[in-house]
């Protein structure tokens, strides 16, 4: 979903592009559920979102009778020989987020994988619905193999969402953000790329963000309200990435005297303790996560960045970490003042027990 995935012709492009609207419309309306993903590139400015086969498949999921520890709901489209290797994607994926804080967030979320009828991409949609336990969507193209599937962001970014207790009712880019950040996170932290490729993505992201100046007279908060008519991806989903990454150096260069280091990872992990009784707005989990880290991080830059009319400077932020831009490419420098932070972020735990491992 790198970018523009090809589409299917203007006629097909009009109406998708209207029952899009229509149905953000509609998702709008039930939003304290619904938690309409993977947007964050052209893909579903483009309209691209297999309506149909959702709704016709939503109902016919049933349970896989692989030997398995834990249970992925597969649509009936999917072959019995592909469910061995969905089920391995999907337990990277979840070893993946639980390189976050050493846990998932939620033990008994539910997976569902359909196949595609037609999108491009080894997964063209995901989504996560806020049901208990939450439930979280993934649309799989059956051609893709398993380098294919864990190389495509949608899953790392869909499991991301699982790490605050969001409610869908405000701020959305404040969980887009979130999953934003902690997709590429995570999938470095399980391999898929290198620092330097972590640095690179999240700086392209701001940059992406940044070009998208076509609603510079509307702040964030309201842009994001209202992302159904604006479709101004790019900057809601980016600006939300940006602030976790500030949150995350903050945290992180609170120097408390003979305390561990903080960090992001940490605060969530104690949210998960806290406060996963119930779903919560983002104003609540900001001021919860203000209380947990006995700061005003979270509120201030909250207040900060839903009064934006553009992505905030990110520029600042990566060059205190050590990342360096030339020419639209990074390079990583262990000089700064936050360097050390910087190349925690991309460790985050060094290793997990093995019986934690599925
Ligand atoms: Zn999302």
């Amino acid at each position: 979903m790198n970018i523009l995935k090809p589409y299917l012709g203007v006629f097909s492009y009009l109406i998708l592009l209207a029952l899009l609207s229509i149905g953000l419309t509609a998702m709008s309306a039930h939003s304290h559920n619904i938690d309409l993903n993977h947007i964050g590139d052209e893909l579903e400015a483009a309209g691209f979102k297999d309506d149909k086969l959702l709704q016709s498949e939503s109902k016919s999921t049933t349970k896989n009778s692989l030997n398995q520890s834990y249970t992925i709901n597969f649509a009936t489209n999917i072959p019995e020989d592909k469910k061995a290797q969905l089920y391995t994607w999907a337990k990277h994926a979840r070893k993946a987020l639980r390189l976050v804080y050493g846990k998932l967030p939620v033990e008994d979320f539910v997976t569902i994988i359909k196949a595609s009828k037609g999108g491009k991409g080894a997964v063209p949609w995901g989504e996560v619905n806020r049901y208990s336990p939450p439930e979280v969507t993934l649309v799989v193209n059956l051609d893709s193999s398993l380098e294919a599937l864990k190389a495509d962001w949608t899953i790392y970014h869909e499991f991301s969402h699982l790490l605050i207790p969001y409610d869908a009712g405000d701020a959305r880019w404040f969980s887009e953000g979130l999953a934003s950040y902690y997709q590429n996170i995570t999938q470095a932290r399980v391999g898929m790329f290198d620092e330097k490729t972590l640095w690179q993505k999240l700086y392209d992201g701001f940059e992406r963000g940044n070009k998208q100046q076509n609603y510079a007279h509307q702040r964030l908060d309201y842009l994001s309200d209202h992302i159904g008519e604006n479709r101004n991806y790019m900057r809601i989903y980016w600006s939300g990435a940006l602030y976790w990454l500030k949150a995350d150096i903050a945290l992180r260069a609170l120097a408390k005297k003979n305390a561990p280091p903080y960090s992001l990872d940490l605060a969530l992990a104690q949210l998960q303790a806290c406060c996963f009784d119930r779903y919560l707005s983002a104003t609540e989990i900001a001021h919860k996560l203000d209380q947990l880290t006995e700061s005003k991080i979270f509120t201030s830059l909250l207040s900060e960045f839903s009064a934006s009319y553009a992505i905030p400077d990110y520029l600042t932020p990566l060059r205190s970490l050590g990342v360096e831009v030339i020419n639209g490419q990074i390079s990583i420098n262990d000089q700064a003042i936050y360097s050390t932070q910087r190349r925690a972020i991309f460790i985050g735990l060094s290793k997990l027990s093995s019986k934690n491992d599925r």
